[in-house]
């Protein structure tokens, strides 16, 4: 594997100045042709795709959607292939530099990054393999919205998350919920077969059946055991069109009321409510968002599906819209905060926690009475979305101990782009102080956002489930060198 430098043996030409030869562990620095190549270096893997170690490609893949952490890898990895990804987590394990797979690049705490590592840039590989009769296969890197567009008019995933330019290993590595999650699960309870490259670098299939730990422990396993290079996930009929409505409640307490009813009704295709500011009066009020799926035949009774609800009077409205339409909602209007310049510059130090159905009000009256005018910002979101935890059998999807429980989440954005360290220390502060209060509710962390956890906060986190998930650790990725972000097996343990 070492070998002295051989100029004539380049990988790849990906500009001027970015041909790399290997890997110096002397120097624990890539090799590249442009810094001469001197001395001993362990020649790297011949692969389809590209590796990466010029400025640009790296600071790229520095930051996430948080704008908060900065951890800047060493090269970054667009692969050509399955294979090349397994050549290159097998040749990182054997030289103890961390790799962290990126999808989308949405989590807002560090989580795809990688200090003086790889990271894998998982959207060069976004092929959908097969659309079946109620199944799909697909490549990790693909977005939902790739497959809903493929899937549609005949069939669609059973749950997508509201924002569906979200990658499928990005999702299926947290969780993956939205409104339509309530009484199916969420998007991990809806895969029927993974391909999993393992931090040793092997390609493994697995499946409730098939290798079940490694499934078990790569759904909603924050990339810790395996890189999904490719999932096999189920597709259900599609309906053609959605009757969308919104009513508004004055307080979280009169909301839960009819959340409560209208989730163990199941009448309902999505139900989720958003805090907002009413324009009128200032106040902070709640919009319930309720869904039905329906055929242009068959249009669903409004009246019926809002029966005996105690949303303030005169305040429904109702639409009747496309499927796709619908799905888009969050993305049209995310392309027109990219438009303005208000998304992926901005800082988004997120706050989301599961609380059990006896602790959302108390927590949520806390939180929104606390709010200062930044604490949401002029393109920041509140939500509440419903779950129930019968529908969840994936060890490592934490929830509250309740039948009943909900995420809440602060989706913080600040109005400028660009970075502010006072507004990151504040906010990360704020979130830490959130947390606690949900904890001391019974609540559990969604960790798709922003939050100071120590190792000891991930034990405590995964409870009962943590030493399956620490034997999973050793077994599927023994040098710890996958998704080292969240910092759950910090380097050393
Ligand atoms: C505008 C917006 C709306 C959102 N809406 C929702 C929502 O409605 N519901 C919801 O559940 N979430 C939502 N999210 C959060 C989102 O699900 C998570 O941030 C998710 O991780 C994003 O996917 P990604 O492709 O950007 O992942 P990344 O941020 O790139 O990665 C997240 C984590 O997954 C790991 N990872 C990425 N790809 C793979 C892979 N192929 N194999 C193994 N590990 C991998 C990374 O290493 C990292 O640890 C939203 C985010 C944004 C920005």
């Amino acid at each position: 594997m070492t070998k002295q430098i051989d100029r004539r043996d380049f990988l790849k030409v990906v500009g001027a100045a970015s041909v790399i030869l290997g890997y110096s562990r002397d120097a624990r620095a890539w090799v590249t042709e442009e810094g001469g190549g001197h001395g001993t270096f362990d020649r790297v893997p011949r692969l389809e795709g590209v590796l990466l170690t010029d400025a640009a490609s790296r600071a790229a893949k520095e930051t996430d959607l948080g704008n908060i952490i900065f951890n800047k890898p060493k090269a970054v990895l667009r692969p050509g292939s399955i294979e090349d990804i397994a050549k290159m987590v097998k040749f990182c394990a054997e030289r103890d530099i961390v790799v962290a797979a990126r999808g989308q690049g949405h989590a807002t705490h560090g989580q795809a990054q990688a200090r003086a590592g790889l990271v894998i840039d998982m959207s060069s590989l976004q092929v959908i393999h097969h659309i079946g009769n109620g199944f799909a296969v697909l490549d990790g890197g693909c977005t939902w919205r790739q497959l809903l567009e493929a899937s549609l008019p005949a069939q669609t995933p059973p749950v997508l998350t509201g924002f569906i330019a979200l990658s499928i290993g990005g999702t299926l590595s947290m969780g993956g919920i939205s409104g339509m999650a309530y009484d199916k699960g969420v998007q991990i309870q809806h895969v029927l077969e993974l391909t999993v490259v393992t931090g040793k670098g092997k390609i493994k299939v697995c499946s409730e059946s098939k290798n079940p730990d490694l499934f078990d422990h790569v759904l909603a396993g924050q990339g810790q055991c395996g890189i999904i290079v490719r999932a096999k996930v189920k597709l259900v009929p599609a309906k053609p069109l959605v009757l969308n409505s919104t009513m508004v409640y004055p307080d979280v307490h009169s909301l839960q009321n009819d959340l409560r009813t209208l989730v163990y009704r199941k009448e309902l295709d999505s139900v989720y409510a958003q805090g907002v500011t009413d324009p009128a009066t200032g106040a902070f009020v709640w919009l319930l968002n309720i869904a039905s799926f329906h055929d242009a035949s068959t249009t669903p009774n409004t009246a019926h599906l809002t029966r005996d609800l105690s949303y303030i009077p005169g305040t429904l409205s109702t639409n009747d819209i496309p499927y796709l339409d619908f799905q888009l909602t969050v993305d049209n209007f995310i392309a027109f905060l990219r438009s303005i310049d208000r998304f992926d510059r901005n800082m988004h130090p997120w706050y989301d926690a599961f609380l059990p159905d006896s602790g959302l009000g108390a927590h949520v009256d806390e939180v929104v009475t606390s709010f200062q005018a930044d604490d949401v910002g002029s393109f920041g979101f509140v939500l509440i979305f419903p779950l129930l935890t019968s529908t969840i059998t994936r060890p490592l999807f934490r929830l509250p101990e309740e039948e009943l429980v909900y995420l809440f989440d602060v989706l913080t954005a600040r109005d400028e782009p660009g970075y502010d360290a006072d507004f990151a220390a504040n906010k990360r502060a704020r979130n830490n102080e959130w947390f606690d209060h949900a904890r001391s509710l019974g609540g559990t962390r969604y960790p798709i956002g922003t939050l100071d956890f120590t190792p000891g906060d991930w034990r405590r986190h995964y409870g009962r489930e943590w030493r399956a998930f620490e034997r999973a650790k050793e077994q599927f990725d023994p040098r710890n060198i996958l998704a080292p972000g969240p910092g759950i097996f910090p380097a050393g343990c």
